[in-house]
């Protein structure tokens, strides 16, 4: 690792001038329980940012960003460690506790904001993604894109399971009114002007692949074959997931809310013909209404929907809750400049 941070400072000596037009870069990673992977990535993201410092691609004060997500494991020390040797070429955050990757993202690009960047980038700590795709970032930001964003090409890496419940997500999400990339991923790259933008955004809850589509900025694609994970397992469970898919959609749609009193109606005339019925078959004995099983599913039915209805509404209550409290999003509590 010496070696790769004694060329990068053979570099910053000779390319003073050019430097001032190239791209000043964060690399944003948000670290959960990576200590198995971290230190592999961070030697090939050495390489990259070699590499894109010597064509002068990014200038030299360009540099890594990890938020670690308050993790268990040997994440700090492996970034203390690499940050002593780094001569600032990485800096970090650590988080008091796990506040999600969502959120460590945010921290991440945050942070990179105050430090002057031109424009920041985020990947995951287990690189899946493309890193050689980062120069195609660069050059799509210097065309002008304020947003560019990376599409996986496919899922083949993803189990069975996890490829039904994205697909069925990306649906439901685009059913529900939210303008969402099937299978953008958090591979992405924003300007210092997305980065103000998004200061203007207070929401505790907050789901970026929704955001940055909502802001309407000009966005490049870009598309890239993820790879299996190498190191380590991956750090969402299926409820994580779950809770990341309903954050995403209580944060970007009432449609949900429209469906409860859509359904409130249905149930309502359903039952007002049902009272007719009754009321006729007493009266005049059609005994059309002698089944009681069927009564009973119909009323146990109900009782689901209606519990439904209140766990959606139960729902936003909880997001508007946790907006109205107004607590910070996250807590530093260790940092490294
Ligand atoms: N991550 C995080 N906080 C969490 C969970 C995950 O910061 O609570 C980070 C994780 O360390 C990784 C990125 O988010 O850098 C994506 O996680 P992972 O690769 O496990 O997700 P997958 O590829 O399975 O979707
Ligand atoms: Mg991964």
């Amino acid at each position: 690792m010496i070696k790769h941070v004694i060329k990068i400072k053979k570099i910053q000596d000779s390319s003073k001038e050019a430097d001032m037009n190239s791209v000043k870069l964060a690399i944003i990673i948000p670290c959960y329980n990576e200590e198995e992977t971290l230190p592999h990535t961070l030697k090939k993201l050495w390489d990259v940012i070699h590499d894109l410092i010597r064509d002068r691609v990014i200038s030299a004060d360009s540099f890594i960003f990890l938020v670690d997500d308050g993790s268990k494991d040997r994440t700090w020390e492996i970034i203390n460690t690499a940050h002593k040797r780094s001569f600032c070429k990485i800096k970090a955050v650590r988080f008091s506790r796990n506040y999600g990757n969502q959120a460590a993202i945010l921290a991440g690009l945050k942070e990179s904001e105050k430090l002057g960047v031109d424009a920041a980038l985020t990947i995951d700590a287990d690189l899946q993604q493309d890193v050689n795709k980062i120069r195609d970032f660069v050059q799509a930001y210097n065309e002008g894109y304020d947003i560019v964003a990376g599409v996986r090409n496919d899922r083949s890496t993803d189990s069975f399971f996890k490829k039904i419940c994205s697909n069925a997500f990306y649906k439901i999400i685009n059913i529900l009114g939210v303008n969402i990339t099937p299978n953008h991923s958090e591979f992405r790259l924003i300007s210092r002007n997305t980065l103000n933008i998004l200061s203007g955004f207070h929401e505790r809850n907050i789901f970026l692949r929704g955001l940055f589509n909502e802001l309407g900025l000009d966005t490049k694609y870009i598309y890239f074959d993820v790879k299996k994970r190498e190191y380590g397992k991956s750090k969402f469970s299926f409820f994580s997931l779950l809770r990341l898919a309903i954050d995403g959609i209580v944060s970007f749609s009432i449609y949900p809310l429209r469906f409860v009193f859509v359904i409130g109606v249905l149930i309502s005339v359903t039952s007002f013909f049902v009272a007719v019925l009754i009321i006729l078959d007493q009266i005049l004995k059609f005994t059309l209404i002698t089944n009681i099983e069927l009564f009973k599913i119909w009323m146990t039915f109900i009782s689901g929907i209606q519990i439904l209805c209140i766990g959606i509404i139960g729902e936003y209550i909880g997001q508007v809750l946790m907006e109205v409290k107004g607590r910070p999003r996250y807590i530093i509590s260790k940092e490294l400049e």
